[in-house]
């Protein structure tokens, strides 16, 4: 008889130690979701479905920031905070710079070095091999390992720039964006793609000098975001003012995010969010699934070279070449 793939891992040993909230075996698990070997993968879909049952009930957090906005420092005030209250958290890192690099920025254990060590806590750095889209999967299954452990505030954290903040934006239920305040040009450099995605804005390091600062790019940006499509019919974006080094500002940012969870809950929306995102979810699974099989098959290959050697004499325009690839694999009638 031959052995099942994935039976090398013992996922009902994982799910055991997992549900018993055990750190280590939350740490194992994790390790399993990031593997990129077929076997682990298919063994960590199955760990997932087994733990999906045991959550929902967190509220999930994602937190971006330009690298030097203070957003370690900031998860660091706010995780010790809400441990000291008895509450279980959880910090993950989508950080697309590890993946370039294969070093991690958010990975670095030093900064949140109170959080780290907190028993009530557990700081897991971002992946640092695989695509994006790699470490999308396996932050969103591991979403699923911390809240199946019983950590009931999970922070996803991520660098402002790039995609990863929509990625991170379709995996969490408040998206808080942490911003500095640059005299004059607090507006100029941010993305209004990455403002159109917050919930709650904090600008940070309102201290020290730069508090009147601080409250100038507050009131700059409120009005900036009336400018925007709203992103809930029921909730007004706050844009706050903060300093996570000394502690000031946090609670009222607690308070809004934990303000905007209850709103959209109430109003239905916290539901239909996530189920959403389960639906684009599975969509960005097949889209890559379907892909890779396609492109790492030989005739998809090399009828795709043909294509490719058109396009750059230019005998051939990319929508047709695309309607020829599809169609020789059956997939495409001609329409739409
Ligand atoms: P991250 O890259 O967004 O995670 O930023 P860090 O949390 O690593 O902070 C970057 C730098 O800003 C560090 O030197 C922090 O000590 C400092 N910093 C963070 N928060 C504050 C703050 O509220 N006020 C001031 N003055 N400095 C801060």
């Amino acid at each position: 008889m031959s052995e099942p793939q994935g039976a090398a891992v013992d996922v009902g040993r994982f799910a055991d130690g997992v549900v018993a909230g055990d750190r280590a075996a939350v740490a194992r698990a994790i390790t399993l979701v990031e593997s990129t070997r077929a076997d682990h993968q298919q063994a960590a879909d199955e760990l997932v479905s087994r733990l999906l049952p045991r959550t929902g009930h967190a509220h999930r957090i994602g937190i971006t920031g330009v690298p030097g906005a203070g957003k370690s420092t900031f998860v660091e005030a706010l995780g010790t905070r809400l441990t000291a209250q008895g509450r279980r958290v959880a910090v993950l890192a989508v950080d697309p710079s590890s993946v370039r690099s294969g070093g991690s920025i958010l990975g670095d254990k030093t900064r949140m070095a109170r959080l780290s060590t907190d028993p009530a806590a557990y700081v897991r750095p971002s992946p640092s091999a695989g695509s994006l889209g790699g470490v999308t999967r396996s932050t969103r299954q591991a979403i699923v390992i911390v809240e199946a452990a019983g950590y009931d505030v999970v922070v996803v954290e991520t660098v402002g720039v790039g995609q990863s903040e929509v990625a991170v934006a379709e995996m969490v239920d408040t998206f808080l964006l942490l911003m500095l305040t640059r005299t004059g040009d607090s507006l100029q450099g941010i993305k209004r793609g990455v403002l159109e995605l917050a919930d709650v804005i904090a600008v940070n390091k309102a201290d020290g000098k730069h508090v009147a600062d601080a409250q100038r790019a507050a009131q700059e940006l409120a009005s900036a975001i009336h400018l925007l499509a709203p992103k809930s019919l029921h909730w007004r974006v706050p844009v706050l003012t903060c300093s996570a080094r000394d502690g000031m500002g946090i609670d009222e940012v607690w308070a809004r995010v934990q303000g905007h969870r209850a709103c959209i809950e109430a109003k239905g929306e916290l539901e239909a969010m996530r189920l959403r995102q389960e639906t684009q979810w599975m969509w960005s699974l097949v889209h890559d699934r379907v892909l890779r099989r396609l492109r790492e098959s030989p005739a998809v290959r090399e009828h795709a070279r043909r294509l490719e050697g058109e396009l750059r004499a230019r005998g051939m325009t990319a929508s047709r070449a695309a309607a020829e690839l599809l169609a020789r694999l059956g997939w495409w009638d001609g329409e739409g």
